[in-house]
C-alpha cells in the first residue's frame, strides 16, 4: 500500500525492420510479461506498460513523458528485438528518471526443434540489449542492468529492490528537513553543504529557531495530553514511577506535549525529517527522546545534533523498507567491546533509538541526563533483535558525497542497569578490526542511519541513481584493497568532475 501511488513505465525497444507483424508480437509479448511481472505478487510497485518504441521520435516522446509523469518513478528498459541504439541518443539524453535495463527474454529456453530465421528475427534480446547497453555506458547513464528471465524470482527481486530505491528517491525529491539549532558546535563529520546535497540529493534543509516549536508547544491541549499517553499506556510497558501518580508522570506528559507539538510542526511544513541539539532547548521541558524514536518509527527522519544528513538518509531508507518486517533506526557507535572474534561496538544514543528495532516491548522510562541541562527525559528502553542488517552514511569530502556502506550483525546484547536507554551490540563485516578500520579509513561518521531489512543492493542502486561515491565493507574486505579502492576513486571522482 505504501507504494500504490507509483507506477514504474516498461518500454519494449523494437524496429520496423522486421514488419508490422513483427511488431505487433512484440507488442503481445510484452503484455504478457508486464501482466506476468505485475500478478507475481513480488513487485512492490505496478508496472504499467507504454508500448514499443519504432523509431527515434517515439524513444524521446516516451522519455519526455516519463520526466512529466509524477506517478512515474522510473523506467524499465528492454529490447525485444535488435533496435539500433542511436534511436535512443536523445530520449536518453532528456531522461531523467531512474533506469533499469531488464536483460530478459520472453522464451524461457531456446525451441530446438521449431527455431527458424523469423523467430531469429522475433527474439534478438540477446544482441538487442548489448546494442541498447552500450550506448547507455557510452552515454555514462546511470542504471541499473538486471539479468534474468521475466518470471525467475531471482530477477524479479532485482527488479523489487530497484523499485524501492525508485520510490525513495522520487520521495527525496521533495524532502524538507527542518532543523532546531544547528549542527553541534565543532562537530565536522556531520557537516557539509546543503546547496550540493540539494543539487546532488534533492534533500532541502531549513532551520527554525527552537522558540517557533516552542510556540506550537503552548497550544497543545491537556485532552491530547491525555489521549497520547493512554496510547503510549497500551503500547509499552510503563515504569511504575511513570505512571499516574508516580513521580515521573509530569515528565511523561511534557515528552508527549512535545511530541504532539513536533509532530503538527513538521506536518504543517510539509517535513519529512527534523535534527534537534541538545544545545539549544530554550523553552523545551526536556531533551525530545521519545518524541524523536516515535516520529522516526513514523518514518521521520532523524539525526542528532544537527545531522541533517544522517536524518535525510534514514527517511530515504525508512522510505524504502515500508513493509518489510524488521526495522530500521538512527543508531550511534557508542563504545567499544574488545572480546577477540566477538569484539563488538555497542550501538545507541543518549535516547534517540527507534523502536522498529526493538526485539521486545519497549520499556517507557524516565531518567535524569547529565547533558543539556534540562529536566529528566523520558525514553522507550529496549534491545534490538539479533542478526544481519546494513549501517550507512554519508559524508561530505569537499568535492563530492561518498555514502559508505558496511553490513553488520547484531549479536545478543546484555542488560544496562546503569544506562537505560534503547541498544544495539553489532560486529562489523568482515571483523570488527577490518570494518571499523575501513569504517574510519572512508571517513565515516559515528551517527549511521541502519536497518535489518536493507542489503547493500538497495543502497547501491540508490548511490547510482544519485550519480554518488559509493563503498561497501562487507565479508569480502581487505584493508590494502579498499585503501587501493579509496585512491582511485580519489582519482576517479576528480576526473568526473573535470568531464562534467
Ligand atoms: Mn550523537
Amino acid at each position: 500500500m505504501a507504494f500504490e501511488n507509483f507506477e514504474v513505465w516498461f518500454v519494449t525497444g523494437a524496429q520496423l525492420l522486421y514488419g508490422g507483424d513483427a511488431v505487433i508480437a512484440v507488442d503481445g509479448h510484452s503484455n504478457e510479461m508486464v501482466k506476468g511481472l505485475n500478478e507475481s505478487g513480488n513487485l512492490p510497485v505496478k508496472i504499467v506498460y507504454k508500448g514499443t518504441v519504432n523509431s527515434a521520435e517515439e524513444v524521446t516522446r516516451t522519455l519526455k513523458a516519463a520526466n512529466n509523469e509524477p506517478r512515474c518513478i522510473g523506467v524499465i528498459a528492454w529490447m525485444h528485438t535488435f533496435s539500433p541504439a542511436k534511436m535512443w541518443i536523445h530520449g536518453l539524453q532528456e531522461l531523467r528518471k531512474p533506469l533499469l535495463h531488464f536483460h530478459t527474454q520472453y522464451n524461457k529456453e531456446i525451441p530446438w526443434e521449431t527455431m527458424d530465421m523469423d523467430f531469429m528475427n522475433l527474439n534478438q534480446s540477446a544482441h538487442g540489449d548489448r546494442e541498447f547497453g552500450h550506448i547507455v555506458t557510452r552515454m555514462r547513464k546511470p542504471r541499473k542492468v538486471v539479468v534474468g528471465h521475466w518470471q525467475d524470482t531471482e530477477a524479479q527481486a532485482k527488479i523489487a529492490v530497484w523499485m524501492r530505491v525508485a520510490a525513495a528517491w522520487a520521495d527525496a525529491q521533495d524532502m524538507r528537513i527542518v532543523r532546531f539549532g544547528d549542527q553541534m558546535n565543532n562537530v565536522a563529520v556531520t557537516d557539509g553543504d546543503k546547496v550540493e546535497a540539494e543539487l546532488r540529493l534533492g534533500y532541502h534543509v531549513d532551520y527554525y529557531p527552537i522558540a517557533d516549536l516552542v510556540a506550537v508547544q503552548r497550544e497543545v491541549t491537556d485532552a491530547e495530553i491525555d489521549a497520547l499517553v493512554s496510547e503510549y499506556e497500551k503500547a509499552y510497558d510503563v515504569a511504575d514511577d511513570c505512571k499516574a501518580g508516580g513521580k515521573f508522570y509530569g515528565q511523561v506528559r511534557n515528552a508527549a506535549r512535545e511530541e504532539i507539538a513536533l509532530r503538527r510542526f513538521l506536518d504543517a511544513k510539509g517535513a519529512k525529517a527534523f535534527t534537534t541539539n541538545f544545545d539549544d532547548l530554550a523553552g523545551v521541558d526536556q531533551l525530545p527522546g521519545l518524541a524523536c524514536q516515535r516520529l522516526m518509527a513514523e518514518g521521520y527522519g532523524f539525526g542528532a545534533e544537527g545531522d541533517w544528513k544522517t536524518a535525510a538518509l534514514y527517511r530515504t531508507m525508512w522510505f524504502m523498507g515500508q513493509g518489510l518486517p524488521r526495522g530500521c533506526s538512527f543508531l550511534e557507535d557508542y563504545t567499544l567491546n574488545f572480546d577477540g572474534k566477538k569484539s563488538a561496538i555497542l550501538q545507541a544514543h543518549m535516547l534517540e533509538v527507534c523502536p522498529l528495532i526493538a526485539e521486545h516491548k519497549p520499556k517507557l522510562e524516565v531518567h535524569p541526563l547529565g547533558i543539556g541541562g534540562k529536566n529528566d527525559p523520558a525514553r522507550l528502553v529496549f534491545t534490538s533483535k539479533q542478526g544481519a542488517g546494513v549501517a550507512a552514511t554519508i559524508v561530505d569530502l569537499g568535492n563530492r558525497f561518498r555514502l559508505i556502506v558496511n553490513e553488520v550483525e547484531c549479536i545478543k546484547s546484555k542488560k544496562l542497569p546503569k544506562l537505560p536507554v534503547a541498544s544495539a551490540l553489532w560486529i562489523p563485516q568482515p571483523d570488527f578490526a577490518t570494518g571499523a578500520a575501513a569504517w574510519i579509513l572512508a571517513g565515516g561518521t559515528h551517527h549511521t542511519s541502519f536497518s535489518y531489512d536493507l542489503t547493500a543492493e538497495y543502497l547501491e542502486d540508490f548511490a547510482e541513481i544519485a550519480g554518488i561515491e559509493m563503498v561497501v565493507i562487507d565479508k569480502n574486505t581487505t584493508i590494502p584493497e579498499f585503501k587501493k579502492e579509496l585512491r582511485m576513486n580519489e582519482v576517479y571522482y576528480l576526473l568526473n568532475k573535470a568531464l562534467c
